[in-house]
């Protein structure tokens, strides 16, 4: 029979989905996939089920519901001071997923450049190389995830039509600093080029930080494209609802690529995140300062028995360096041992990288309840007692066996 897609064929079931199934066969504590394991707010949960039973169960407008996107623009006002026309500025989509595939689908077309930030979210170069565009990867280096102004500037050319910078950022936990997206924002305007802003950790950012969208930077306003979710903003990630904000002309694009993805989003779902999105300024306070306690008790855990764990500025994640506990194998072993031995996932880093990538960094996500991360460190610290406590046996010996094919 003939081919199938010769970039989707090849591709590896993404990492998430391989290490949470692996967690749950072996009963581990999954810290891997960035999901919470509490439900958001119980208004808005309620608020859906009553649009379910009481309001309309058929299509909605194509681009979302007017209180939807009402809610989007009073949002980008309130957090942001960014004025949007809700009428045509703004798209539902069924998830920041959506929303990026249909914002690349729409601004691209086959050998155009676009200037990605490695180490980078799984589904971004798959989409971009579907669409025929072609990637250039700038590399951040840990333990500070700075971003160096060369090498952003060799990213950027004559034929970058876009750059897709996600900040907060996930897997490190980096919010780009102002003079970073000052930076980014002189090379667009040099190269006439567009920017595609994946911001859904935008309310998860910690001590003090300030997450700025690249939209609100002068100049910026009539080529950037901002993405949020409720998946993340309410702790709700199986609802996939997204809204992209986009000046009008590409927002009009984009809408067209959704018509072709998706066409709608649940209005049940919309309607409840409508709601959410008006909520007082303390609940988004009070996600990013739970989340911020995780991140403390979490760290501090790790670093107790010996990682040593990189700051983390914002979103569901830390990463840990495992190589001060002696491993030998790389990070897809190392991931997959602690499952196994220790009953507690991590995702390895490397996933996130296209070469070349560093061998000895785990991915945590804190976004779970405080006494799954507690019950996690117990686990953890009685693993490696035991690992350390074998007199002539150090942890690199135990796990001889355990490096990746
Ligand atoms: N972008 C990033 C950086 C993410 O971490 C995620 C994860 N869930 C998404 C996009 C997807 O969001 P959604 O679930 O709304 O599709
Ligand atoms: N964004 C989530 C993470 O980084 C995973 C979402 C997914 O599984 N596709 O863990």
């Amino acid at each position: 029979m003939k081919p199938l897609n010769a970039l989707l064929a090849p591709l590896p079931t993404t990492i998430f989905t391989v290490m949470s199934a692996l967690a749950a066969e072996k009963g581990a504590i999954n810290l891997g996939q960035g999901f919470p394991d509490t439900d958001g707010p119980a208004d808005i949960i309620a608020a859906a089920a009553e649009a379910l039973t009481s309001g309309s169960n058929q299509y909605p407008p194509l681009t979302g519901l007017a209180e939807l996107r009402e809610a989007v623009a009073a949002a980008n006002r309130r957090f942001y001071g960014i004025e949007v026309d809700p009428a045509r500025e703004v798209v539902v989509t069924s998830g920041a997923t959506e929303a990026i595939t249909a914002s690349l689908i729409a601004l691209l077309d086959p050998g155009d450049e676009v200037v990605l930030i490695e180490p980078l979210y799984d589904t971004y170069l798959p989409v971009v190389r579907l669409v025929g565009a072609i990637p250039r990867l700038v590399r951040l280096e840990p333990p500070d995830w700075r971003l160096e102004r060369s090498a952003l500037e060799a990213a950027f050319g004559p034929r970058t039509k876009l750059i897709l910078l996600n900040s907060p950022m996930n897997p490190t936990g980096k919010v780009f600093s102002r003079d970073e997206l000052a930076l980014i924002a002189a090379l667009m305007q040099r190269h006439d080029a567009y920017a595609v802003c994946d911001e859904v950790y935008e309310h998860i950012v910690f001590d003090g930080a300030c997450h700025i969208p690249l939209m609100s930077l002068p100049g910026l306003r009539e080529r950037t494209v901002r993405i949020g979710s409720a998946g993340k903003t309410f702790s709700l990630t199986g609802w996939k609802v997204g809204y992209v904000t986009a000046p009008a002309p590409l927002a009009s694009v984009i809408a067209k690529a959704h018509q072709n993805l998706t066409f709608t989003t649940p209005p049940n779902l919309q309607k409840a995140v409508a709601m959410g999105l008006a909520k007082e300024d303390a609940y988004f306070a009070g996600l990013a300062e739970s989340l911020a306690r995780r991140r403390d008790r979490l760290a501090a855990g790790l670093a107790a028995l010996g990682f040593e764990v990189l700051p983390s500025q914002g979103t569901y994640f830390l990463v840990a360096d495992f190589a001060p506990l002696g491993f030998t194998g790389d990070d897809v072993a190392f991931s997959r041992y602690l499952t196994e031995a220790a009953g507690v996932s991590p995702i390895p880093l490397s996933a996130f990288y296209e070469n070349d990538p560093p061998r000895h960094f785990v991915r945590f996500a804190f976004c779970k309840d405080e006494a799954r991360i507690a019950e996690a460190l117990v686990r953890l610290a009685r693993h490696f007692s035991k690992a350390k406590g074998r007199e002539g046996a150090p942890l690199a010996r135990l796990t001889d066996g355990a490096r990746s094919a």
